[in-house]
């Protein structure tokens, strides 16, 4: 294949979305797998709902996926500005060019009177784009609204026929022309419109593939028009096909968590959502479901992207976290663990090195509990807070037995006394007087977890005893023989 170059292209106006983010996905792949190359630029032009806080957004969860780009912002190159706000010049003189070749022509209509011939149209039934008002306007008619003060927008003059897209997902998809009103290509305040300002670029930063969401395809013929007006080559398009969720309408907000920024927020791990995302669309065959990020870039090939609609499935997307989860290394786990810890107020954003390898151990204890990173918070703050609060049920059903206080207050001398407060010491002495009193070693147990992490469920007491040391567990077991006898 040729030189392979690449682009993601988002409008800064709100956060990454699972659809941008696959779309980052397919266009890096097919860049790392081609050897080519992945420019991020910013289509910035819509100064109105561009912001650069939703620039820093969508930067954070690209590079919070893992994916990286070899031009564009922060990382620069030789095809830059990366902004198209930054780009105003070289639209204008694009521009000039159509104007002069006749391929486009100054419309003066303001808002108003586009608006008020758009609603005369929708009374009398007819079509309701654009009438073609300026599209023959004398000089004279030009120089008097020109006079009049009026700034021009630039309209592009479709011409009639056929226009077809040869799609590498797709195939052939054709479009009459006479549907396509001729479109704006520069407002009248000198900012391009998407239409044009992607050709332009796409062009000058020599983009070989435009690798898109399928929402962009009615937008294909009227790009096209540009490049054969400008007399530039046409890339090769590959439109991906939309995602629905669960209930097979497109995939929204209604469905629950749709950036990525609030996946990541609600513990989900960036190689799980890398390989759930690239499945959206793409298969290698029939069975292979868990993909390394080294198999996705050898394997990963526009032919095998469907053109059918991908449905997401968020049951699917929180057993692939699981089972990612799982196969991470404790380190790994731990440092992704510490934002959510972090988030809670349960530890500092920064933990020393003495913090983290404590973190590390406790999310060792409780992994196989996590469905998702964030579990780590509900399942083991006991480790952090200062006291526990007791889960009603729990202290109920464990606690408020008769035999309890004299156990716990039993245990805790015990355990006060050992010298090294190690798992199987802790272990032995609690087995050992549930023993020697002929009581089940559950009959101590439960009770102590309750007391000691107020819950009912936890990884393997001893162990976690071990974690929580000798003071903390002892001074929980006072707090509950405390209030045992003050009758709750
Ligand atoms: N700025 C456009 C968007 O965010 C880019 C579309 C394209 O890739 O051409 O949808």
């Amino acid at each position: 294949m040729d030189r392979v170059r690449v682009r993601f292209a988002p409008s800064p106006t709100g956060h990454l979305h699972v659809g941008g983010a696959r779309t980052v996905l397919f266009n890096w792949l097919f860049a790392r797998h081609h050897g080519g190359t992945f420019v991020l630029r910013i289509e910035d032009t819509d100064v109105e709902r561009s912001t650069e806080a939703s620039v820093d957004a969508i930067i954070d969860s690209i590079k919070w996926l893992g994916l990286d780009w070899d031009e564009g912002p922060i990382v620069g190159g030789r095809y830059g500005p990366y902004f198209q706000s930054e780009r105003l010049e070289t639209y204008r003189e694009y521009a000039d060019r159509l104007l002069s070749t006749g391929h486009a022509y100054p419309c003066y209509c303001t808002p108003e009177e586009l608006e008020e011939a758009r609603k005369a149209a929708l009374g009398r039934g007819q079509s309701v784009g654009y009438s073609g008002r300026c599209r023959h306007l004398s000089p004279e008619e030009r120089r008097a609204f020109e006079a009049e003060g009026r700034k021009p927008a630039l309209r592009f003059r479709v011409d009639e026929g056929e226009t077809v897209v040869r799609d590498l997902i797709r195939g052939e998809v054709r479009f009459e022309n006479r549907f396509i009103d001729d479109f704006v290509i520069l407002k009248s305040d000198g900012y391009p419109t998407y239409n044009f300002a992607a050709v332009v670029d796409d062009t000058l930063m020599e983009i070989s593939h435009i690798i898109r969401g399928d929402e962009h395809l009615p937008n294909t013929p009227k790009q096209i028009m540009i490049y054969r007006a400008l007399g530039f080559d046409l890339p090769k398009f590959a439109h991906v096909s939309m995602i629905l969720g669960p209930d097979r309408t497109k995939l929204s907000k209604r469905h629950g968590a749709t950036s990525i920024a609030q996946y990541r927020e609600d513990g989900y791990m960036p190689d799980a959502l890398v390989n759930y995302l690239v499945l959206l669309g793409w298969a290698y065959d029939a069975t292979q479901q868990i993909f390394s990020r080294e198999e996705l870039i050898e394997k990963f090939t526009l032919e095998k992207v469907s053109k059918n609609p991908a449905v997401f499935d968020p049951d699917k997307l929180l057993w692939m976290n699981g089972h990612y989860l799982r196969a991470t290394d404790v380190k790994i786990l731990a440092s992704l663990a510490v934002e959510h810890l972090a988030r809670a107020g349960l530890v500092p954003a920064a933990p020393d090195e003495r913090e983290m390898a404590r973190i590390e151990k406790i999310v060792g204890l409780l992994k196989e509990r996590m469905r998702t990173v964030k579990d780590v918070v509900a399942l083991g703050d006991f480790f952090f807070t200062e006291g526990v609060s007791y889960d009603a049920e729990a202290f109920e059903k464990f606690l408020a037995r008769d035999y309890v206080p004299e156990a716990l207050r039993e245990i805790r001398r015990r355990l006060g006394a050992l010298g090294e407060f190690t798992a199987a010491e802790v272990e032995r002495v609690l087995r050992g007087y549930a023993a020697e009193v002929g009581r089940k070693a559950g009959d101590v147990i439960h009770p102590v977890r309750v007391a000691v992490t107020g819950r009912a469920a936890s990884p393997g007491l001893f162990e976690v005893l071990e974690l929580l040391g000798k003071d903390v567990t002892c001074s929980r077991l006072d707090a509950v023989l405390a209030k045992l006898s003050t009758g709750g």
